[in-house]
């Protein structure tokens, strides 16, 4: 049994305002926004950390850069984001399953807290 939250929102059995699709790649808004644009990119298949990224399956990773190309472009991100992968407890990732956030319309400051 499958229980992780991010593979339940791919398969849409819990709900999610989708951003982007394709075959390797789903994106949606997050649900506590950290900037006036905040969406979340996952791999369609489950990796449970950045730390779990290897050759077998470091693909998914190249097309999650390639949708946050066309996501900046459709959504007009000209000024500026910033991806954020949290990784394990010290990075503060709190959803086993590999994400990459898309933070965007506002200044970011540099380091984050
Ligand atoms: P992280 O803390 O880096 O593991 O990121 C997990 C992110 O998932 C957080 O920013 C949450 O706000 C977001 N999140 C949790 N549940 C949902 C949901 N049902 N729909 C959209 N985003 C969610
Ligand atoms: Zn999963």
């Amino acid at each position: 049994m499958n229980d992780c939250l991010f593979c339940k929102i791919i398969k849409g059995e819990i709900p999610s305002t989708k951003v982007y699709e394709d075959e390797y790649v789903y994106a949606f808004l997050d649900i506590a926004p950290q900037a006036p644009f905040h969406a979340v990119l996952v791999p369609k298949t489950h990796i449970a950390s950045a730390a779990d990224i290897d050759e077998s399956n470091s693909f998914y990773t190249a097309k999650i850069y390639e949708a946050i190309g066309k996501i900046a472009k459709a959504e007009n991100l000209e000024k500026g984001f910033r991806v954020v992968t949290n990784c394990g407890e010290d990075g503060g990732q709190t959803v086993g399953h590999l994400h990459f956030h898309l933070l965007a319309r506002r200044y970011l400051q540099w380091p984050p807290g």
